[in-house]
């Protein structure tokens, strides 16, 4: 399937820079937009025409910046590698950096002296707070300094309700998002470029990628993500396609289901701005108009709404840029999370006895990734079979997923937990057995990644501590040995975290 691009060609000259001597390269900044099309940031140095330093820094120097977890290093390392060969086709050389960004970008403009320094923007909040002085340092040396929406269909502060603050609930977010019109058509990417090598003279030096050490090595425990994922921009591509070309169909229904590969796994690749939300909604419009995508009107407006979800997650976030760390809900901060080290541990391992939850534990710990309704499903295990703190939760999958998201693993977590802006209420609390035996009917999901039990038959293989003993022999299981018996039993947790949650209501009221 061919992939939309905007008609006007990134190339064409068609922006000056005022002042700037002539060879003065642009130093486009690459974060996570690290792709070649739909980037504005490269688009505006490609249009000016001149030479360009494309430069990307590893921070882990600057107080404030959270620090990548180990699947989303070794999806970074990756993506840099085929970043660095794209934009090697075209003329230009990604030249990498490891160190705090703000001496690294002030040594570089001393030494090269740029026509303009430019980038797309983040949203978290010691980024934000370090991209602000770094561009109040450019502006005071009388730099031309750009930023650009590469990253969401709109910017968090440009909706609003009609009596213009901040939205907490998702409906009316979307509605208001939607009334802005159709996202702008998506740019193309550069065809050529001029790129610049960095002088030998210049004060900062440059590293490989290999030499940020972001794949692991001994043990390489990154084997299976390299057979599930091919990060980077082409991959991305691919995913989409794959995507309207076929899982599209039935996406409305499907996407609860994780035996099936459902939905587009395209979280991880827009993570690292490998693909733009605006690439994937002109694809997805456009393949849907002309008749392309398999899928229904519902399917693909469904899909849709699931961007928007996204788009949400980073409106919380600029409303609330604490999402991570603080309760949304401040009555939450009393919450007598009762939870200890060999539970959290247990969940971690994916050893809970309830296969559902075991299954997508292990699903992440070997791909990177899990299946949104089982995240749902884990998370409302931790925070209320568990009574762990969500904090905890979003700690582990922070590290563990390649998708690792500041707004929307926050936002994801804080609705589970209930203290969200527009969260699940804490009373419902998801029940293991019939979530897996619903979204999982014939135990395809367990069986694949909670291999022990791939013998039970369908009737237990959501509760093996219900099979009569000749089915256990019969599969190979003995409970306690082979697979755990459950950690806790679900009545007992749920009437357990009821009670702690009418405790929390209680205390909140008086
Ligand atoms: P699709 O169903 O194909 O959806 C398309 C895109 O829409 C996704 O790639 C994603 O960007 C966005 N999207 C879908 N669902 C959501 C959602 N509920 N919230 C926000 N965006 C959504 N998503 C992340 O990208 N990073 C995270 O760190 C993250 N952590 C989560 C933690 C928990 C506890 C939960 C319940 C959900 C979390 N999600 C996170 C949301 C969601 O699970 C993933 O975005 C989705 O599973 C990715 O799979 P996909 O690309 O196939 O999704």
């Amino acid at each position: 399937m061919s992939f939309p691009h905007a008609s006007v060609p990134a190339t064409a000259p068609v922006a000056s820079i005022d002042g700037a001597a002539p060879e003065a390269p642009v130093i486009v900044w690459f974060r996570n937009d690290l792709r070649l099309a739909d980037n504005p940031a490269l688009a505006f140095a490609a249009s000016t025409g001149r030479s360009i330093i494309a430069v990307y820094i590893f921070d882990e120097s600057t107080d404030g910046l959270r620090r990548l977890g180990g699947a989303a290093k070794w999806w970074l390392g990756c993506s840099l590698e085929s970043l660095g060969r794209a934009l090697a086709g075209i003329g230009a050389e990604l030249t990498v950096f490891t160190g705090a960004a703000q001496t690294i970008i002030d040594a570089l403009v001393k030494d090269l002296k740029p026509a303009a320094v430019v980038w797309n923007r983040r949203y978290e909040a010691g980024e934000q707070r370090q991209d602000a002085a770094i561009k109040s340092m450019l502006k005071a040396a009388g730099l031309d300094a750009r930023s650009f929406n590469s990253h969401l269909l709109n910017e968090p502060w440009e909706v609003s309700s009609k009596a213009g603050s901040p939205m907490k609930v998702f409906t009316p977010y979307w509605r208001a998002a939607r009334e802005r019109g159709e996202p702008t058509p998506p740019m193309a990417a550069p065809v050529r470029l001029t790129g610049l090598a960095l002088p030998a003279s210049t004060h900062v030096q440059p590293v490989s990628i290999a030499g940020l050490g972001l794949k692991p090595t001994a043990p390489d425990w990154a084997k299976e993500m390299a057979e599930r994922w091919t990060p980077g921009e082409a991959g991305a591509r691919e995913n989409l396609s794959l995507f309207l070309e076929s899982s599209v169909k039935g996406y409305g229904e499907n996407r609860n289901r994780p035996d099936r590969r459902s939905t587009s796994r395209l979280s991880p690749h827009l993570r690292f701005g490998e693909i733009s939300p605006r690439q994937i909604w002109h694809a997805a419009r456009s393949a849907s108009e002309a008749g392309r995508a398999p899928g229904s009107s519902y399917d693909m407006e469904k899909f849709l709404t699931e961007i928007g979800w996204r788009e949400f997650s980073y409106h919380l976030l600029h409303q609330f840029p604490g999402l991570a760390s603080t309760n949304f809900q401040r009555r939450f901060d009393d919450f007598p999370w009762a939870g200890g080290q060999t539970h959290l541990e247990a969940w971690q391992k994916g050893k809970t006895g309830y296969p559902i939850v075991d299954a997508g534990m292990r699903e992440l710990w070997r791909t990177g990734w899990m299946h949104n309704r089982v995240r749902m499903i884990v998370g409302s295990f931790l925070v209320k079979h568990l009574l762990i703190d969500w904090r905890k939760g979003e700690d582990w999958f922070w590290d563990t997923l390649v998708d690792a998201d500041p707004a929307s693993n926050a936002a994801s977590w804080q609705w589970v937990a209930g203290s969200g802006a527009d969260a699940a209420p804490y009373f419902r609390i998801f029940a293991p057995v019939l979530q897996g035996e619903k979204f999982d009917p014939n135990g395809d999901y367990v069986r694949t990644y909670v291999p022990e039990l791939a013998k039970l038959p369908k009737a237990f293989i959501h509760k093996p501590w219900l099979a009569p003993h000749p089915e256990l022999v019969r599969a190979g299981i003995t409970l306690g040995r082979d697979y755990p018996h459950p950690i806790v039993v679900h009545e007992d947790a749920r009437k357990r975290a009821l009670a702690a949650f009418k405790n929390m209501s209680a205390e909140a009221a008086e």
